[in-house]
């Protein structure tokens, strides 16, 4: 039995009769409630044979140098700041506003020009293309906590948070995943350009370089060259990037496991205040999950929500349109108080 996602809302953008543009705004939901400690297996058509080394080499080669962190030469505070700006900058904005609340749901209208660079700032938290990305949490949310969700906890916790990444899928990696799932993004020339030959990772690497010369400007006022340079790449890109992986996987893993829920929905979502706030507002996952297309996760007063209250605020100077906010009307439906 397949039930629909809420089509109406006061304050949503008109809904346009295409079937592509239904691939993003009407994800069914298929499947009932399983038992609470029911387990499943992995997605059927996940070949564990086929290891993604693309995935495998920079998930331990990053890791591997966290311990550095401790060591004088290379810690900073200035660097552990930044992990808290650059999550910000390029996991709320680029993620959580760009591939998720934009590409995904479209939550809301903008110039292509900033769309892309939402898409490009996201590239740059090397969680893979936008197209992919997209592709895997719209089955998520299709089919979320069962056995075709691609990163469901019902699996091993491990399995959600991140060992899904590191072997095929073929229901998530094949053209004709890639035709039903994110059509419209294929038909767009920089994200097919992003697509082709793995592009995206050339732009996270080109981004990473950048650092280089901007450690080397900083290294002018700190008189340290050498170690301001290191330091910007160290923060600024390996320590901010695991960072970011974590609390992003974490919404995959953690907010489908521990938190309480507002709505009752036919999957084991939650809302986790600790990364809620590390996401900047991604962890009002059960709030989500009852109404993927608002842009707004955080629903009661104190849920704050620091990526809406950006986009609100780009709305109000004019720069985005129609920021789909919560349908009360169906929410109040599947409020469990
Ligand atoms: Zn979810
Ligand atoms: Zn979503």
């Amino acid at each position: 039995m397949a039930t629909e996602v809420s089509k109406t809302n006061d304050k949503r953008p008109p809904e346009s009769t295409s079937s592509v543009d239904q691939q993003a705004k009407d994800i069914h939901v298929e499947g009932q409630q399983l038992g609470r400690d029911e387990r499943i297996p992995k997605p059927e058509q996940v070949d564990e044979s086929a290891i993604l080394w693309s995935y495998v080499i920079p998930v331990l080669l990053f890791h591997a140098v966290i311990p550095l962190a401790f060591f004088g030469y290379f810690f900073s505070w200035w660097g552990v700041a930044f992990l808290f700006v650059g999550n910000y900058i390029f996991t709320s904005i680029g993620i959580g506003a760009g591939y998720h609340r934009l590409l995904t749901h479209k939550g809301f209208n903008c110039p292509k020009w900033f769309e892309y660079t939402l898409a490009t700032l996201g590239v740059c938290s090397f969680q893979d293309s936008p197209a992919r990305w997209v592709l895997v949490h719209r089955i998520h949310h299709q089919h979320s906590d069962h056995q075709p969700d691609p990163h469901t906890p019902r699996v091993s916790g491990f399995w959600a948070h991140m060992g899904w990444l590191f072997v095929d899928n073929k229901a998530t990696s094949t053209a004709s995943a890639y035709d039903r799932y994110v059509k419209d993004l294929m038909r767009d020339k920089y994200y097919m350009w992003l697509q082709r030959g793995q592009k995206w990772i050339l732009v996270y690497v080109l981004h990473a370089l950048a650092f280089i010369p901007l450690g080397m400007i900083a290294g002018l006022f700190t008189g340290e060259m050498v170690r301001t340079t290191v330091q910007f790449f160290f923060w600024g890109v390996v320590m901010r990037t695991v960072f970011t992986w974590h609390v992003t996987w974490a919404i995959n893993s953690a907010a489908h496991m521990w938190g309480y829920r507002n709505y009752e929905t036919r999957e084991d979502s939650r809302n986790n205040w600790l990364f809620a706030i590390l996401t900047n507002g991604e962890g009002w996952h059960n709030n989500h999950h009852a109404d993927p297309r608002s842009a707004r996760h955080g629903h009661r007063w104190w849920e704050v929500d620091v990526t809406y209250l950006t986009l609100a605020s780009l709305q109000k100077i004019g720069l985005i349109s129609d920021l789909a906010t919560p349908n009360n009307a169906a929410l109040d439906r599947k409020a469990l108080d």
